[in-house]
């Protein structure tokens, strides 16, 4: 079969001729038809990722349709539509056992620590296959684990949004197109903040209640306005990579007293300053947010199919330009997700 493979960090992904892969009795084997593209993939590709060994396959927010099940896969059919979480988790330490499988220390993860979807088919533990409904268009199946998932995790187990709460969402990307229909979802009161004039008219769509251009005008102070002078329960910052230090200092300035900044994007080596005072005084939270658990995808999957969350997909390209896809993601991060077909 064919893969998209890393050879070398840094140096452009080749297609080229791989072995299949070995499908165990707990697997499943998929025809990959969408992988979402992510910005840890360009972490990954530029060796930034400590645990990914080369050669690889990147690609963690694959789906597919199922070609093999293995003798101990109950519930799955060749034929049947999956997207795939990525984390195995190991199924036996206390966190695994409690359903986070996101904190589980030693869980590889495809197209990590794993070969992922940048390839024709591609082996799956069969529990992270999760069944969506035929009907769900692939490339919106893609990014439920991921893109959405994660989102989701943050939203409900991490900030725990309430309804009737008010929420301010920092960058409305690939991240923050999602948290604002899950933060509707959850009745809470929505402001939706970029720098980008486009992804703010956009996000219109998905009907915030406010929308602030963080570029025209003072954050924190917008959001105090609109809060009656109080500021926001839970900032979500989406933003991450290069842009991720410039937004914290605003995200915390729009916290009211007890309020809570959940960080999705992150960049290595960039520290998050507080002033303890105002940590103290204000009695906030600060939380950091990974990934998603099994059930948070199996949750999200259900929203999806039942036409309350829509999956926003920006720009596809199919896999064997997944250069050319990088290059988008790394240049302009555009409104929902970027996918690759096949
Ligand atoms: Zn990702
Ligand atoms: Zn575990």
């Amino acid at each position: 079969m064919k893969a998209m493979v890393l050879e070398q960090f840094q140096t452009p992904l080749t297609w080229q001729d791989v072995p299949e892969p070995d499908v165990g009795p707990r697997d499943v084997l998929i025809r990959v038809v969408a992988n979402g593209l992510c910005a840890t993939d360009l972490k990954i590709t530029d060796g930034l990722v400590p645990t990914v060994p080369l050669p690889h396959i990147p690609g963690h927010e694959a789906a597919g349709e199922v070609v093999a099940v293995g003798a101990a896969v109950p519930g799955l059919q060749p034929g049947d539509h999956v997207t795939v979480y990525p984390t195995e988790g190991c199924g036996f330490c206390d966190h695994c056992r409690l359903g986070v499988e996101n904190y589980c220390a030693t869980a590889p993860r495809t197209g990590f620590e794993l070969n992922g979807g940048f390839s024709q088919y591609m082996r799956v533990a069969g529990r992270n296959a999760v069944k969506v409904a035929p009907e769900l268009p692939w490339a919106e199946a893609a990014i439920i684990p991921d893109a959405i998932a994660s989102v989701y995790h943050a939203l409900t187990q991490r900030a725990r949004v309430q309804a009737g709460e008010t929420v301010v969402i920092v960058g409305v990307g690939g991240l923050g197109i999602h948290a604002m229909q899950l933060a509707r979802l959850r009745g809470a009161r929505v402001i939706a903040a970029d720098v980008m004039p486009d992804k703010l008219q956009g996000a219109a769509q998905f009907g915030p209640d406010a929308i602030v251009n963080s570029r025209e005008e003072d954050l924190p102070r917008r959001v105090k306005e609109l809060t009656g002078g109080q500021g926001a329960d839970v900032v979500v910052e989406g933003v991450g990579s290069g842009a991720v230090a410039a937004v914290l200092p605003d995200s915390i300035g729009c916290l009211k007293l007890g309020g809570r900044l959940v960080v999705l994007g992150y960049n290595y080596g960039v520290p998050l300053a507080v002033d303890t005072a105002d940590l103290i005084y204000g009695q906030w939270s600060i939380l950091g947010s990974r990934a998603s658990t099994l059930q948070d995808v199996v949750e999200v999957a259900r929203l999806v199919e039942q036409g309350r969350l829509k999956p926003v997909v920006s720009e596809q390209f199919p896999l064997e330009q997944v250069e050319q896809a990088l290059a988008r993601l790394r240049e302009s991060p555009p409104l929902g997700r970027i996918v690759l077909t096949s």
